[in-house]
């Protein structure tokens, strides 16, 4: 297996590509590969995307069958499922990188913002749950001087809960502990733009391109 800062590098390549419009070609998701994955995976990136359909983690970071293990739910949250997939895949495979993939203008995030501008009655439990757990990151954005500037406050709060994810990855799990701790694994978090296509790392990760 590569290592994470190996997989990063992966990753940066592969959102280059995208972003210029020069994809690979289509060996990626050949039938020849799909037959040689039939025997077994090494993902060498988990990535815990937003559901957007705007954000498919393979087309933005140009990859193909076999190559990321991806897990989506609407405003990229941590639940217990969502840390229970992480901790499958980096034991089960080996994988050593972890990217929570947060994106601008998230639908999530302006509905958690909605909610608390003006709290709904009716919303569903369900819905409910996902903006719970955005809510904690974005809450104390609304006393700062971003409360007066809409645009910026998206922007804030949207990375907030990127990191937010990230380090409940990070700290709410004794295995990625462990596996932080004594084998290299690494959990960044980054945000991808709609209007360019880039996909922009945190976390004082060093551009190694
Ligand atoms: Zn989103």
């Amino acid at each position: 297996m590569i290592s994470a800062l190996e997989a990063l590098q992966r990753l940066r390549d592969g959102n280059g590509r995208f972003e210029s419009d020069v994809r690979s070609p289509g060996t990626l998701t050949s039938q020849t590969r799909r037959r040689e994955l039939a025997a077994g995976q090494e993902p060498f990136a988990i990535i815990l995307g937003c559901s957007d359909s705007r954000v498919p983690a393979e087309i933005v970071f140009d990859q193909g069958l076999g190559d990321l293990f991806v897990i989506r739910v609407a405003g990229n949250i941590v639940a217990p499922s969502q840390v229970g997939s992480v901790e499958f895949a980096a034991g089960r495979f080996g994988t050593r990188l972890v990217v929570v993939l947060g994106h601008s203008k998230c639908g999530a995030i302006l509905a958690t913002l909605e909610e608390l501008g003006r709290p709904s009655e009716d919303q569903s439990r369900n819905l409910r749950s996902i903006v719970d757990r955005i809510r904690p990151s974005v809450e104390p954005l609304l006393g700062t001087e971003l409360g007066h500037d809409r645009d910026a406050l998206v922007r804030q709060a949207v990375r907030a809960n990127i990191r937010a994810s990230a380090n409940h990855l990070r700290h709410g799990s004794q295995v990625l502990e462990q596996l932080i701790e004594k084998d290299g694994l690494l959990v960044v978090g980054a945000e991808y733009s709609l209007e360019t296509g880039v996909v922009h790392f945190f976390d004082g990760v060093q551009d190694a391109g």
